[in-house]
């Protein structure tokens, strides 16, 4: 039952989804679905207003307390999706006179959140934390809040971040330290704290919502500053409820997030690619024409596995990006193999 939940019909025919970031398997697990059911009875379809007039239901506070929990923070704060986290965030957070320091790779909303800001914007080359220190160098004393961000797992090469030297170079520059966690979340714990982590609940835990987790006093401000947060109706009731039942059942079973694992590591030995850190192992296709032709051929052999092109990967850098779930099968990954296996000689 669960391998089903995977397969997808399209135009007639039905594909094994290697594309979806639902990684535990918890889209469609009937806890999760209860559990937003029962919410919507019980509260209503939508929240009705900003979760600062009237819309904060009482689902919030639990879901709040578990992911804060979960990762060790002192408070958390659920925003509508993990786009309107990064970008209340880093808005409330920086302003003129300030600088964020990204790497090259972040997703799209940490840099809209960026340039919206009105900071510097210094981007450093992926994962490079030399080339970071040097930008801490040599722009550092002349602003006056700053704050270094990347992704944890990143969303399109599965690798991670150097956190603990990212850490370490906060302290030692006095910048703020921040991470987005939506790759990771339920699949690796990172190895060291972040000021501020950001993440959603749309991928691992399958549903839809984003979150910041943090100080207390990060958490107390954002509420009164993030203006995706004040100006945007809370998420509904059968979300909060569905997120909390994902985050029950993932700390429940952590097994899910193993399983997941081992079977993208089980494809990438095999066919001699990198190990993978998480759940996301890209096959390198330089342009987007071969990228697309790859993925037409998995296609034929019933695998949807669709291209990733610019502007989502950088010009020269079309991928496909296969994505593992516990759900998937090993004779669904051996299958995915033998197909990829005989394109790749
Ligand atoms: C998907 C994603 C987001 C956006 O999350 P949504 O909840 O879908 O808005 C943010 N950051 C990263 C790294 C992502 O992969």
């Amino acid at each position: 039952m669960a391998a089903d939940s995977l397969v997808v019909a399209q135009g007639g025919r039905s594909y094994v989804n290697f594309a979806s970031n639902d990684y535990l398997g918890l889209r469609m697990h009937p806890e999760v679905l209860a559990a937003a059911q029962e919410a919507t009875l019980r509260y209503g379809a939508g929240a009705g207003a900003s979760r600062l007039v009237t819309g904060n239901h009482p689902l919030y506070a639990p879901l709040e307390d578990t992911l804060a929990a979960m990762k060790g923070a002192e408070a958390a704060l659920v925003f509508g999706s993990g786009y309107l986290t990064n970008l209340g965030v880093i808005t409330a957070l920086m302003g003129s006179g300030d600088a964020i320091f990204a790497d090259k790779l972040v997703h799209a909303c940490i840099l809209d959140g960026a340039q919206l800001s009105g900071a510097k914007v210094l981007r450093f080359r992926h994962n490079d934390v030399g080339h970071l220190e040097a930008l801490l160098k040599g722009h550092r004393h002349s602003v006056r809040n700053a704050l270094i961000v990347t992704e944890h797992v990143f969303s399109m090469d599965g690798d991670v971040a150097p956190l603990e030297i990212i850490a370490e170079l906060g302290q030692r520059y006095d910048a703020w330290t921040m991470a987005d966690d939506a790759h990771g979340f339920g699949l690796i714990d990172p190895p060291v704290m972040m000021d501020i982590w950001t993440g959603t609940l749309s991928k691992a835990a399958g549903g839809y919502g984003g979150y910041v987790l943090g100080s207390r006093a990060l958490v107390d401000y954002l509420i009164n500053s993030a203006r995706s947060f004040i100006f945007s109706t809370g998420l509904p009731p059968a979300s909060c409820a569905a997120a909390l039942a994902a985050l029950q059942v993932m700390q429940r079973e952590p097994e899910r997030g193993s399983i997941a694992l081992m079977l993208a590591q089980r494809l990438a030995l095999a066919l001699g690619l990198p190990n993978p850190a998480a759940a996301i192992v890209p096959l390198m296709a330089g342009s987007a024409e071969a990228a697309v032709a790859v993925s037409d051929a998995l296609a034929a052999q019933g695998f949807l596995v669709p291209a990733i092109r610019p502007p989502t990967v950088p010009p020269g850098t079309s991928r496909l990006r296969l994505a593992f779930s516990c759900d998937h099968s090993a004779e669904q990954v051996d299958g995915l193999i033998a197909a990829m296996a005989e394109m790749l000689v």
